[in-house]
């Protein structure tokens, strides 16, 4: 059994008191690995989570600077589960994608974010961010279950109602996603 912290959207800037908020300290305490779906905006925030666990990343749209050099996507294997990180802003190749109507607060990035790895046959999640909304949703897609999830952000709601993170916990094939929110 895996205990993952899920985060996205942490959006930190350089000099900024925006730092982690306790809450994810919290969260995360038992985690042995940590997921950040993009938009960090600082490598502190890295630097930060990578003190807790290891940490894998992928960039988003307002990523620069030494973040620039995160993959776009990028696949991550715990125990027999195949996680799709991907931040949401953009679709695989820039493709145009229908919108999931119903994912709500996500119709687009949840969409963009699937083209990355919808043929991806061993994909059975797919962590994303983008829109500052959580999202815990079990879909078919090309006739197989896949599990979305987008944390929300911990430190910028905008429309969102709450702050949030998620944890994964991880046993052989089985995951079982949590959503915290304050
Ligand atoms: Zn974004």
């Amino acid at each position: 059994m895996k205990l993952i912290g899920v985060i996205s959207d942490t959006h930190i800037h350089g000099g900024s008191t925006r730092a982690l908020p306790e809450q994810v300290y919290a969260a995360f305490e038992n985690v042995e690995m940590i997921l950040h779906g993009g938009d960090l905006t600082a490598p502190s925030v890295l630097d930060a989570l990578n003190l807790l666990a290891p940490t894998i990343a992928v960039r988003g749209n307002n990523d620069y600077g030494a973040l620039a050099n995160l993959p776009i996507s990028r696949r991550v294997e715990i125990e027999d589960v195949v996680i799709g990180i991907t931040h949401g802003d953009k679709p695989a190749n820039n493709l145009r994608v229908p919108k999931l109507t119903d994912a709500p607060g996500n119709s687009q990035a949840a969409a963009d974010a699937i083209s990355h790895f919808e043929f991806d046959g061993d994909v059975n999640c797919i962590i994303f961010g983008h829109s500052h909304r959580a999202l815990l949703q079990n879909r078919e897609i090309n006739g197989r279950g896949v599990l979305l999830l987008n944390p929300g952000s911990p430190t910028d709601r905008r429309w969102s109602p709450h702050f949030g993170c998620a944890l994964l916990k991880i046993d052989g094939d089985k995951i079982e996603p949590q959503l915290i929110t304050w």
